[in-house]
Parts: structure tokens; sequence; C-alpha cells
């Protein structure tokens, strides 16, 4: 009897942290990375961090499971029709290892994505920070964004200091908004359409001004898939892939939009 109650109990468990039960769905998957590589040691945001090889081996399940992997262009160009086993790969802030760790195993892949800048800190440090989290990072220069734009990447907009939208005055937010999509297209010489709110921070009005400031796309911080055809463009859901996660929670968060409770 004993026996019985404890298997059962480790199945509750299990599935709650797996949720291998949730219904697959099959909107668009827009994944969530910050930083590749492996963490300064004194980390205290280390489940940010995806190490390089798992990086390739999540590519590589997408690559084998016949995803195929889109930008907000494409969406933009009407190029895709449906969200089924469509995926948009996105990295939010613009960290100087998106360029020396995934940059490489995404032009192995043949796959393109979506590189979230802050204007102010190009080819400085995330100088936004905290340092006693985590020791201030390198960031990508001008000339590493140009490269990935010349390799087919897409630059989006994340403010000019990485600023909570949510918690700013509207002319702030304006000129977070604005200033840093106009930069960046002066540096890429590309029209910048999708946007990610820092902190995943925003608000009704704060959803205005990035369509106002030309914006097609913004992407939030909440876990789930985007049903085809969007009711919103300005609030699409993403998957966070968490370094300490498997390839099967990665599975999971692709077919039913989260892997856990
Ligand atoms: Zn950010």
């Amino acid at each position: 009897m004993i026996y019985f109650i404890t298997v059962f109990i480790l199945a509750l468990v299990f599935s709650a942290r797996w949720n291998w039960w949730r219904k697959k769905t099959d909107g668009m998957s827009v994944l969530m990375y910050h930083k590749i590589g492996n963490p300064p040691g004194d980390s205290k945001l280390k489940k940010l961090w995806v190490s390089t090889k798992k990086f390739d081996a999540q590519m590589n399940y997408l690559k084998m499971k016949g995803y195929e992997v889109i930008t907000f262009k494409d969406l933009a160009a009407g190029l895709v029709k449906d969200g089924r086993k469509k995926v948009i790969i996105t990295f939010d802030d613009g960290y100087r290892n998106n360029y020396t760790e995934a940059f490489p195993t995404l032009k192995k892949y043949g796959f393109r994505a979506v590189f979230y800048v802050v204007s102010d800190t190009i080819g400085k440090k995330n100088l936004w920070h905290d340092s006693a989290v985590e020791q201030p990072l390198e960031m990508m220069t001008e000339e590493e964004l140009r490269n990935l734009t010349a390799a087919g990447m897409e630059i989006g907009g994340h403010t000019v200091s990485h600023k909570n939208l949510d918690r700013v005055e509207t002319a702030e937010a304006e000129r977070e908004i604005s200033e840093n999509k106009n930069e960046l297209e002066k540096l890429t010489g590309e029209k910048i359409i999708s946007f990610s709110y820092p902190y995943g921070g925003f608000n009704n009005k704060v959803k205005q001004i990035v369509e106002k400031a030309g914006y097609r796309y913004a992407v939030i911080i909440k876990q789930g898939k985007n049903p085809f055809p969007f009711a919103a463009n300005f609030s699409l859901k993403r998957l966070l892939v968490r370094g300490e996660e498997s390839l099967f929670d990665f599975y999971l968060n692709l077919s039913g939009g989260r892997n856990r409770l």
C-alpha cells in the first residue's frame, strides 16, 4: 500500500514540474533567450544563461523535428500563413556572448534570430544592471550588430537605457522607444519592426506608444504560444528557456506552451 501511495505522490510531483499532460497547441512559438555560454562564478542569475552546448542541442532539435525558424520580417511580409511548427528565436539585451556563442551556432543550422538591443549600451556594458547580482557584461559593438544584419539576422528595439516603461512618465517612454528605434535604424540601415519591453513592463499606454513609433510587433515576458492569426501584435507571448532545463522541457514548451506549473 505504502508503495502505491509513494508512486502516486511521485507521479504528481513529476507532473507538476514536467507538464506532459498539457494540450498541444498550434500557435507560433517565440523562444526567449538572454545569455549564451557559462555564467561568471558569482552570478545570481544563472538560470538566464544557456550553455553553448545546450543551445546547439536545442537548435539541432528544431532542425531534426522540422520546425521552421522565421523572423518578424517574414510575418510582416505576409510569408507566414499559420503558426504550426513556426518558431521565432529572440535574444534580449544585446550581450556580446550572443555574437560569440549563439551567432556561429545559428549560422551552422541556417537559422535567423531576432536580437533586442539597448542602444545606450552598444559597445559598452549592461550599465542598467545591479553588479551585486552579476558582474557587468560586455555588449555587442556597432560592427557586430552590422555583421548580424548582413547575415540576415533581425535587430529589434529594447529602449535607449533599459527602462521599465510601466514605471516612467509618458514623455520618457516616448523618448526611450523612438530614439532607440531611430538609432538602430541608422546603425543597421534596416527598418526596425519588433520591440521587447524591458523587464516585460508595459501597459495599454506603452503599447500605444510602441505602435505609434512605427513598430508592428512587440514581445512580452509571459509564457505561452501565439494562436494565428494574432489578436494583438503588441503583446506576443514567449517561451523562456532556462539554463538548467533539458530537451524534454524544450519539447514541452514548444508543444504545450509551458513546461511547468
Ligand atoms: Zn532586457
